[in-house]
């Protein structure tokens, strides 16, 4: 299962919205739609995105607000925000950014446009999110195709097991806490606890299967890491 990265379109204009949702759809995203500040709100507690479309004139708070509250709070200020708006004067784009967002995009844009800026945010915000293979001993985990191999046989993961292999393969030999993996992994930790890291572990192990599954060891006490020096 590929990750789709996720892009909230905060924008109370449904056409709008739809056409970008359609857009984003068609070049391998997942678009979630809030109308609002408060249902853009609820979506980011339920589900932090890759990237949030944030229009400028909304009813209730406006994106300005919005972007800069997103920006100081630290569940959401690691995500990039591209502001649309319909005005287009310099002072309009200075205070976006100086709000927090990381472009601005003037109505009415083509979707051609606003997708490579989404592709050029993600890159520019997400430089860990490397896309080489790495190798572990007779492990690999290839990012560009979402492919993981043990002694060249194919593994099936899904795209939390993914995540974290990829992130202790990267990390290799070092053991990594709960709560470090959970801010890794899943971005923070404010609504999960750390037992979901067990449980994704027990997951990966299983996917593993032996002797892969030995690769990744629990160390007591401290957390988890994965190595090949297996005994
Ligand atoms: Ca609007």
């Amino acid at each position: 299962m590929k990750h789709l990265p996720c892009v909230l379109i905060v924008e109370d204009e449904p056409a709008i919205a739809e056409l970008i949702s359609v857009n984003l759809r068609h070049s391998g995203f997942r678009p979630v739609w809030a109308m609002d500040g408060i249902t853009a709100q609820a979506e980011i507690n339920a589900v932090l995105p890759d990237v949030i479309l944030l229009d400028w004139m909304l009813p209730g708070e406006s994106g300005l607000l919005l972007a800069k509250r997103w920006r100081a709070h630290p569940r959401s200020k690691a995500v990039p925000i591209i502001m649309l708006t319909a005005r287009s004067e310099e002072f309009d784009r200075v205070a976006g950014l100086e709000a927090g967002a990381d472009d601005y995009i003037a109505k009415p844009f083509s979707t051609k446009e606003l997708i490579a800026r989404i592709r050029a945010v993600l890159r520019r915000r997400s430089p860990e999110q490397d896309v080489a293979v790495v190798t572990l001993g007779q492990l690999g985990i290839d990012p560009a195709t979402y492919r993981v191999t043990f002694d060249n046989q194919p593994i099936k993961l899904g795209p939390t097991e993914f995540k974290l292999l990829h992130y202790l393969m990267t990390h290799a030999e070092r053991v990594h806490s709960r709560s470090q993996l959970l801010d890794k992994v899943w971005g923070d930790h404010v609504f999960i606890e750390e037992r979901t890291v067990d449980v994704h572990v027990k997951r990966l192990r299983e996917a593993l299967g032996e002797p892969a599954a030995a690769m990744l060891e629990t160390v007591r006490g401290a957390g988890y890491r994965i190595t090949t020096q297996t005994h």
